[in-house]
């Protein structure tokens, strides 16, 4: 079949055609490729074109797609172990390796996706503060629950709504939107709320409104505030954990948040998600504590097998680190170099192997309000021509691009070559 056909019969019983909505396409003017297959840096989709991919499951393909030990310890798990609703074995080697090869971890809880992990972090700080008040920034993304979708990015900025319709007042009535990479902006919410705020949750490297790196004082300074107003710092490390550096952005700032939320890399692949962090504040959850928090697949044995081959290869080779940035270096170095021969108002920002290519003439994108000014439609063109050449990359302006160590050199000169052509 073609994949406009099933993408059409997809919309009949599919909303949009997706269980996505940025996998949608809506604004580009293009039918999404269905993809049938991933190896390594490639994708092929049903009419068996090839794609190098720059999307990586939006994280978590690091390793490249069907990774064999992960393939294999998929395969293994599932001829003894699917689900029970019980504990196993394979839980406790996942989170024991991430409490021991991740800094600020005793304790982890297991969830299914990244959005109940930021979910759950931020009833557990609250739980553990007694206040109500949440602060997240604008542009920042931390999953589809209701407290958050205010100011968001992904797929709320890319569809330009402030929010979601079906989340009342009361919910978002304590959740405070503060400006990304903007001191003064929350030194003033801190001396406005600071006995009232549970916590404050940030992308350290922020991904949803394309890459904004923190910055390093001002990630510091919010450090400094949640401590003196007793608030707990929430990193979302759903996307920059395991992939700016095994141990996460946090190591690289030298910060030491008082929560991790964790999804994406964590799970290989697969539905998955972790929060964990000081163990007083672990130790207020369920069935220790009085936060409640549950999951009838939590744990999952074939998930925890995929996500412990997958940490565990990755913390046995830190050398892929290296490898990972120096791919996206030449990838911005060449993309710098094309946008300066035709002409095109590009900014990159790039921190590690993370990266997004603004269509922005401005020249600098610090938060949500510069990501805003970008020509959205200049993207969608661009976007049209990389995607007909067999380039897969994100339909949308607001996300990261992602590597894995499975592309090469050659993959990289490619992608210029053809961004050079367009
Ligand atoms: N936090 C961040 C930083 C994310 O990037 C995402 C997803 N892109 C989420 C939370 C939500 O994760 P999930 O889609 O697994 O619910």
């Amino acid at each position: 079949m073609k994949n406009a056909d099933i993408f059409n019969e997809s919309k009949k019983y599919m909303p949009g055609g997706v269980n996505s909505p940025v996998r949608a396409y809506k604004d580009v003017d293009v039918t999404p490729p269905i993809i049938k297959k991933g190896k390594g840096a490639y994708l092929y989709d049903e009419e068996d074109k090839e794609y190098i991919d720059y999307v990586g499951a939006w994280g978590p393909a690091v390793l490249g797609h069907c990774d064999e030990d992960v393939v294999n310890s998929i395969k293994n798990t599932a001829e003894d172990a699917i689900s029970f609703g019980g504990t196993t074995n394979l839980e406790l080697q996942l989170a024991k390796h991430i409490c021991t090869t991740v800094d600020n971890i005793d304790m982890v809880r297991m969830v299914n996706s990244g959005t109940e992990a930021t979910m759950s972090a931020a009833r557990l700080a609250r739980g553990f503060t007694k206040r109500d008040k949440i602060v997240k920034f604008a542009g920042c993304y931390h999953g589809h629950f209701d407290a958050f979708l205010v100011s968001a990015g992904s797929g709320v900025l890319t569809e330009g709504i402030p929010g979601s319709e079906g989340v009342p007042q009361e919910i978002i009535k304590n959740t405070i939107v503060a400006n990304y990479n903007d001191i003064e902006n929350i030194k003033y919410i801190f001396d406005k709320f600071g006995e009232e705020i549970a916590g404050v949750i940030i992308e350290p490297v922020a991904g949803n409104m394309g890459v904004v790196p923190g910055d390093k004082a001002f990630l510091k300074e919010l450090d400094s505030l949640c401590k003196k107003h007793g608030s707990l710092l929430i990193f979302d490390e759903v996307m920059s954990g395991f992939r700016v550096a095994y141990k996460g952005a946090q190591s690289l700032y030298g910060i030491k948040p008082d929560i991790t939320t964790m999804a994406k890399i964590m799970g290989g692949g697969l539905p998955s998600g972790a929060y964990g962090g000081r163990r007083d504040i672990m130790e207020q959850l369920s069935p220790m504590g009085p936060v409640y928090q549950a999951g009838t697949m939590s744990g999952n044995p074939i998930v925890m097998a995929a996500g412990l081959a997958t940490l565990k290869k990755l913390h046995s080779n830190l050398s892929y680190y290296n490898h990972l940035e120096s791919l996206a270096i030449r990838l911005q170095q060449g993309v710098e170099e094309v946008a300066k021969e035709k002409g095109l108002p590009i900014v990159v920002n790039r921190f590690k192997s993370m990266m997004t290519i603004f269509f922005n003439k401005e020249g600098i994108v610090n938060n949500y309000e510069d990501a805003k000014k970008c020509d959205t439609s200049l993207y969608a063109k661009f976007f049209k021509h990389m995607i007909t050449n067999g380039i897969f990359m994100s339909p949308s302006q607001f996300e990261a691009m992602f590597l894995s160590v499975r592309h090469t050199e050659s993959d990289i000169d490619k992608f210029i070559d053809i961004m050079r052509n367009m």
